[in-house]
């Protein structure tokens, strides 16, 4: 009896609230739920988790002292993900980035290489860019993600800052190349000895990741691990 109530309820809430998959658009999905059974089921996984020496990994050999490095799927144009990641940055879509990160977290639980793993911390956005779209999309990654993979988050010790005229005697080039902003460790004392995984929504050339990466190890954490939503090295 009260299951059939229930279902009424859910039924009629349906009518009220619809709720469509955001990969194929079908109404055959849950209230919660981002995608059908089917849409997630296409999405496609690295398994990188998994596998030492990946192309993740791979790609910060000798510019970045990393312990694991994984990205959950891989990217393309015109794929599922590519607009899942672009209704997370561009469309204000906050529950985008919960999903995503809880995509990420249960790959991560099903492998030893993060195990040893103590503080999860989301790639800073400067405060400009941030104030802009009102999140930063990978806090919201971490957000998700944490929910699965149980690890505090740290959104505080590590900042990332906009290069000003006055700040910066630097050559042309260089100014260019810091435009989009510097990291910085604001409290070192929270890191320390500790395991840090550095998250964000997308590895490409990862040269932001390994810039931030790099001022994070020269604070004294014990060890330092990558995980990214998707991948698009090419
Ligand atoms: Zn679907």
């Amino acid at each position: 009896m009260w299951s059939t109530i229930q279902s009424y309820i859910k039924d009629f809430s349906h009518l009220i609230f619809p709720h469509y998959c955001e990969g194929c658009g079908t109404d055959a999905i849950l209230q919660h739920e981002f995608l059908c059974m089917k849409c997630l089921a296409q999405l496609p996984e690295t398994g990188f988790e998994k596998i030492s020496n990946n192309p993740v990994e791979k790609l910060f050999y000798g510019r970045l002292k990393i312990q694991s490095a994984t990205a959950a799927f891989y990217f393309s144009k015109q794929s599922l993900i590519q607009h899942i990641i672009h209704q997370l940055k561009y469309k204000g879509n906050k529950e985008a980035g919960i999903f995503l990160g809880k995509l990420l977290g249960n790959q991560l639980i099903k492998s030893e290489k993060f195990n040893s793993v103590d503080v999860i911390i989301p790639l800073p956005l400067n405060a400009k860019k941030e104030a802009k779209r009102g999140y930063n999309q990978a806090a919201l990654i971490a957000n998700g993600l944490a929910t699965i993979f149980n690890k505090p988050i740290d959104v505080k010790s590590v900042i990332r800052t906009v290069f000003t005229e006055t700040q910066t005697h630097n050559n042309r080039i260089a100014r260019w190349q810091n435009m989009d902003g510097v990291f910085a460790v604001k409290n070192a004392e929270a890191i320390k000895n500790k395991h840090v995984l550095l998250v964000d929504d997308i590895v490409t050339t990862g040269s932001t990741l390994d810039a931030c990466g790099n001022i994070i190890l020269e604070s004294g954490c014990s060890a330092l691990s990558i995980a990214t939503v998707a991948c698009a090295m090419s």
